[in-house]
């Protein structure tokens, strides 16, 4: 049997989820969009899932946008307030930790006259409230920082950045809540946000999913035209079944937050000390301001990649930094942008834990990535030229 230790990268969908999506993938198959009963029953279905997410966020169901995940929400925050703030101004502030569903899509919007601003991190990925503070120009338009990093765990101080940025009439403030969203309670008026973005499939809900809260009165364009779907703010007919799933997901992660949090955080808090042990293991990210239930390593002079394939040929699933780079050579960004330099950050390893991991998966995988680590390191100091240009084990 496999151990699944790469929770940030996926959940799997629970049962409660499954269960409550499939009769909107059998009987209860209308549009939405329907005025019959067909449509209806579809509707009532969707709305119900609207009242119960934006129940547990603090906000009114008219301000939730479903959208197809993450990344998609990501996208219509970033360049739907770029595009509506344009008459005002270009500037766009941001970290340089971003997942690539944000910074991708900035780069995409300084290619028609935006200047994106990137802050500065620490070696824990935590931006300086200060320093947006002193970055917020007259032409700042855009705030846009993640909640917690999906690579490192680092939390970011949001409810600072969020007064500094308060600071500026008219500037909006875009959060990534994607990889916070399972661990940390959301609260979209203590957190003090405009725009925040979350994916069902990092809760245990279904792939495909994710979500847009929008404050009233905040006016972003629409980054997809069609029907009047809604509230013309994303077109295309919802997917009625993942909506109902990640409704589900969020509602019981809401609930066991707190005792599921509080067994993650000890059990990686444990791995952690067993790792940081393991001499040439260095714990990157921060040590207290980070997400409950996941490690993140760096092995200097190992590939992770490398890493990565001998633990799964072990028995034991983890990652890089992120899923999303897979394939690619090029370290992290996040790792990078923290003042690591490429052999070090090319030598990531992401451990992220689940409701359902147990003690005695965690024992033997603890064993597993400590003999995998130092074999590599063994085979790295016997040929350290080979293992510098990336050669060994290819
Ligand atoms: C996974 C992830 C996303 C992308 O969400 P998808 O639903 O997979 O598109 C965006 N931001 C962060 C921080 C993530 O971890």
């Amino acid at each position: 049997m496999a151990i699944y230790l790469d929770h940030a990268a996926t959940t799997p969908l629970r049962p409660e989820a499954l269960e409550a999506m499939l009769p909107y993938l059998t009987e209860r198959f209308g549009n939405p969009s329907s005025p019959h009963r067909f449509g209806r029953a579809a509707r009532a279905g969707l709305d119900e899932a609207r009242e119960r997410l934006a129940a547990r966020l603090n906000a009114e169901p008219r301000e939730l946008v479903f959208t197809s995940g993450g990344t998609e929400a990501n996208n219509l925050a970033v360049k739907g307030a770029a595009w509506v703030g344009k008459a005002r101004g270009n500037q766009i502030l941001t970290s340089p930790v971003e997942h690539h569903s944000v910074g991708h899509s900035l780069a995409y919007l300084e290619k028609f006259g935006f200047e994106v601003v990137a802050l500065g991190v620490d070696r824990y990925g935590r931006v300086d409230p200060d320093e947006v503070e002193a970055r917020l120009g007259d032409r700042t338009i855009l705030v846009s920082i993640m909640l917690a990093n999906n690579e490192v765990g680092t939390i970011e101080p949001i409810a600072e950045i969020a007064r500094r940025v308060r600071t500026r009439r008219g500037v909006l403030f875009h959060v990534d809540a994607v990889a916070a969203a399972p661990h940390l309670p959301l609260d979209v008026q203590a957190l003090d946000v405009d725009l925040l973005t979350l994916s069902a499939h990092k809760f245990e809900g279904p792939k495909g999913a994710g979500l847009l809260y929008i404050r009233r009165g905040v006016h972003i364009l629409a980054q997809q035209q069609g029907g009047t779907q809604e509230r013309y703010r994303r077109a295309g007919t919802e997917d009625v079944a993942a909506v109902v799933g990640m409704a589900v997901a969020y509602d019981l992660a809401c609930e066991e937050r707190a005792t599921v949090s509080g067994r993650l955080r000890r059990a990686a808090d444990r791995l952690l000390r067993t790792l940081r042990a393991e001499p040439g293991v260095e714990v990157t990210g921060h040590p207290k301001e980070r997400l409950p239930g996941l490690v993140s390593v760096v092995v200097p002079g190992v590939d992770g990649a490398e890493l990565v394939m001998a633990l799964d040929l072990a028995g034991i699933a983890v990652s890089t930094g992120s899923a999303c780079t897979t394939g690619s050579t090029e370290p992290s960004h996040v790792l990078t942008a923290m003042g690591y330099p490429a052999d070090e950050a090319r030598g990531a390893l992401r451990i992220s834990l689940g409701r359902a991991t147990t003690e005695a998966e965690l024992e033997t995988a603890a064993a597993e990535i400590r003999a995998v680590i130092a074999r590599f390191r063994a085979a790295a100091e016997s040929e350290p030229a080979l293992a510098q240009d990336g050669v060994l084990g290819r």
